[in-house]
């Protein structure tokens, strides 16, 4: 976040004077009170300051980068899966690529009748199932699929850099978001990759403005 001349002055003035009244930095500044408070606003929205009712304002003491990482900690799956693109598994390979292509996603889930997880491809499940001269209409995905228990998966309730640390961990491209269902982990969304990095961009796009 760049801050501004005055911003950058309102900092020093607290740091040395806090706690202080909004009033007060006025009068150092030679400004009107009215004149700050979207200054005053942005900074204590920002973590740089805190404000107490009836006492002033204090310095919290923290750099930009801190407050950045202390964001991307609190972020949690809910707010940025997406949609998860599912197949059954008696879907033969042919179809399950031709799903991926139309769909656009690298990672298709394999579900049950209740939606519930039990497989995952990859484009490289599917392109080995591809190598040779085989009839991808005749290959169901349960096949070659990855089978449950052996698939990584995250709750709503995550936080988003466990899961981007799965993803490194496991070297996989993205992970079901489930939910417990009486007849095993309904799948309801998806973290992959993309996500995180759309999530890397738009905190550094936001600290920008
Ligand atoms: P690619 O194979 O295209 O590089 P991945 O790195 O995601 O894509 O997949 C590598 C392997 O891990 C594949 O065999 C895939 O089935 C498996 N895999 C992918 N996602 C998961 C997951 N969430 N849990 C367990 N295994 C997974």
């Amino acid at each position: 976040m760049e801050l501004s001349n005055r911003q950058q002055q309102i900092i020093e003035i607290v740091k040395d004077n806090g706690p202080i009244t909004g009033e007060k930095i006025a009068d150092r500044l030679h400004l009107r009170r009215a004149t700050l408070r979207p200054d005053l606003a942005i900074l204590t929205m920002a973590g740089f300051l805190e404000a107490r009712p009836r006492v002033g304002y204090f310095y919290t003491g923290k750099t930009g980068s801190e407050l950045l990482t202390e964001k991307i900690k609190e972020y949690r799956v809910h707010e940025f899966q997406h949609v998860p693109i599912v197949v059954k598994e008696h879907t033969s390979v042919y179809d399950a690529i031709s799903t991926m292509f139309l769909e656009d996603v690298g990672t298709l889930f394999v579900v049950d009748d209740s939606a519930c997880i039990i497989g995952v491809l990859s484009r490289k499940d599917l392109l080995r199932a591809s190598i040779g001269n085989q009839d991808l209409n005749a290959i169901p995905v349960h096949i070659i699929m990855t089978r449950m228990p052996n698939i990584t998966v995250c709750r709503k309730e995550d936080l988003l850099i466990n899961v981007a640390q799965k993803l490194i961990n496991n070297q996989i491209d993205g992970v079901p978001v489930v939910k417990d269902a009486q007849a095993g982990l309904e799948v309801v969304g998806r973290i992959t990759k993309t996500t995180i990095t759309k999530v890397f961009v738009e905190l550094i796009r936001q600290d920008d403005i």
